[in-house]
């Protein structure tokens, strides 16, 4: 097959080779291109099909192309006009998609799976190579375990790198505690919990997302988004890994890329509220003791750390991912340092005894947690967001990664339906939003006024106290972790009176 250079390549840019090949290039694509490649493209039939395609340079990776681009030396010199290329797997190479995934985290690599599954070309980019850490509590919930059961990938968690976990322990500042089950069906297969480090977790789902079809590019950093005449985004603007800066086009670009979004940025939605926004820090450590036979989870609420937490997670090979977060308006009003407010709370009267003997492993290390209590817009004209990006943290526990699978699951719904309605607006996508709304608002809004409960330390106090001593209550507390309308008697004054006079 030949490939003809259509120009010069120019710095910064990678230049567009047109392939004199014909196949069964997806017509949405062709549709969807840029002007320039329109102008230029000639449809050509072929078994009937109408077809041509377009490819950039650097996806001739280990091909003839690759070598003339090394042979230049650079990537602003010219290379040789005709190359000839004896095979090429096309769709690999092309530079447009039914859809650009910006993030491989849970919800880019959820949102990417399930899209390739409904049949659509997927490009997910990702600046980090996988595996890689992601600072986080590594704690996995009911829902994304939802989540992993509709991907498939259970089985995969019960790994020996991921340790299931079976329940929560909540302290008070008082120092009281209880232990609540996640569930009671404490006989079930597969833990309803895992703490699995997000190195492990994230890798597994990338991987599947790989194995569906979906084409991954690592290292390579999204830096602006691209447009149409009309204003609509459709595409983005990435740095390869050799330093290079190449346009690549879908009529759907979808913001996963976390708490610090290029794409959010480049909306113009970034604003960050304080008011809605915790910073978190966490340490992995070796040799923690004390936990829950069961392996609970542990909330600690201690007076040093409220209106935030501290927690304390067993991990697989003895390990413990242990931090604390707190709302950023809170840490600058009384000017937290969030490093020796981990240092301190390890060495806490409450906690001292279970770090005596355990080793810190690795530095501390900081993130941002987007609250859902002030979700993002969703969706505008060629873009939708998800996750960190779309701002869905759950406000009481700081879970995301539940919020970013379910908002993921969704986007792939709705870009399967954009490409068959051929609708990528505002008006169309917008619905994605409202969904996702629709199912988290409850839940989103009971997390807010539980988190604003917490500065209630008496409260705080008496309830963990009368739980501790009392199994109905903790039986109460349970079922909320599975049924929304049980939790809603968290923040219902009738719950605290039947507490306080248990
Ligand atoms: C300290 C802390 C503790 C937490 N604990 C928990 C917990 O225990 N359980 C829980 O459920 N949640 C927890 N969370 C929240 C959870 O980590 C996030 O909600 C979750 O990671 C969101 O997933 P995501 O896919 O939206 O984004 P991310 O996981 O952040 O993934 C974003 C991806 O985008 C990539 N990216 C970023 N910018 C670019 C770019 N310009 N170009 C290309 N790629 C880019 C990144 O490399 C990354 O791979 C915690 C968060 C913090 C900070």
């Amino acid at each position: 097959m030949k490939v003809e250079q259509t120009g010069k390549l120019r710095h910064g840019k990678w230049n567009l080779y047109r392939p004199c090949l014909f196949g069964s290039e997806r017509a949405s694509s062709i549709r969807t291109a840029p002007s320039e490649l329109r102008q230029g493209r000639k449809a050509a039939a072929v078994g009937g099909r109408s077809v041509a395609m377009w490819v950039a340079c650097p996806f001739f990776m280990g091909s003839e192309m690759t070598a003339a681009r090394a042979s230049s030396g650079a990537c602003n010199r010219p290379v040789s006009r005709i190359l000839e290329v004896e095979k090429i797997d096309y769709s690999f190479y092309s530079t447009m998609f039914d859809a650009i995934v910006v993030g491989a985290g849970p919800g880019g690599a959820t949102t990417s799976t399930l899209m390739a599954r409904r049949g659509l070309r997927v490009l997910m980019v990702d600046k980090a190579s996988f595996p890689r850490d992601k600072i986080c509590g590594d704690a996995v919930s009911g829902k994304s375990v939802d989540a992993l059961k509709e991907l498939g990938l259970i089985d995969h968690f019960q790994r020996n790198e991921c340790l299931g976990s079976w329940g929560v322990t909540f302290s008070g500042p008082s120092g009281d505690h209880v232990d609540i089950p996640f569930t009671k069906a404490l006989d079930r297969p597969i833990a309803p919990g895992f703490v699995c480090a997000r190195e492990v977790f994230d890798d597994i789902l990338v991987k599947l997302a790989v194995s569906e079809g979906v084409q991954l590019r690592e290292n390579t950093t999204v830096k602006g988004l691209l447009r149409n005449e009309a204003g609509a985004v459709n595409g983005v603007t990435v740095k390869t890994p050799d330093g290079c800066t190449e346009d690549l086009y879908a009529p759907l670009v979808i913001g996963a890329d976390g708490a610090y979004s290029v794409v959010v940025r480049e909306l113009g939605l970034d604003q960050l509220d304080e008011k809605h926004y915790v910073a978190g820090i966490r340490a992995y450590y070796k040799g923690v003791s004390g936990f829950h036979e069961r392996n609970h989870i542990e909330l600690h609420f201690v007076d040093e750390a409220i209106p935030g937490y501290f927690w304390i997670f067993p991990m697989a090979d003895g390990m413990a991912n242990v931090g604390v977060g707190m709302l950023s308006q809170v840490i600058k009003k009384k000017d937290i340092k969030l490093k020796s407010l981990l240092g301190l709370l390890v060495n806490h009267p409450r906690f001292r005894d279970r770090f005596d003997g355990a080793e810190q492993i690795g530095p501390m290390k900081g993130w941002g947690l987007p609250l859902g209590s002030k979700p993002r817009p969703m969706a505008g004209d060629g873009w939708m967001l998800i996750g960190d990006a779309a701002s869905l943290i759950d406000p009481f526990t700081g879970e995301g990664i539940g919020n970013a699978m379910v908002s993921g699951m969704h986007a792939a719904d709705w870009a399967r339906k954009a490409h068959d309605a051929d609708r990528f607006d505002e008006a169309f996508l917008s619905e994605y939003g409202s969904e996702v709304l629709t199912l988290l608002k409850d839940e989103l809004r009971l997390s807010h006024a539980m988190q604003r409960l917490v500065n209630w330390k008496w409260l705080l106090n008496t309830v963990i106290r009368k739980a501790g001593r009392s199994e109905d209550i903790a039986d109460a507390i349970s079922c909320m972790f599975d049924d929304l309308e049980e939790r809603e008697k968290l923040i219902s004054p009738s719950f605290y009176m039947k507490v306080l006079f248990a």
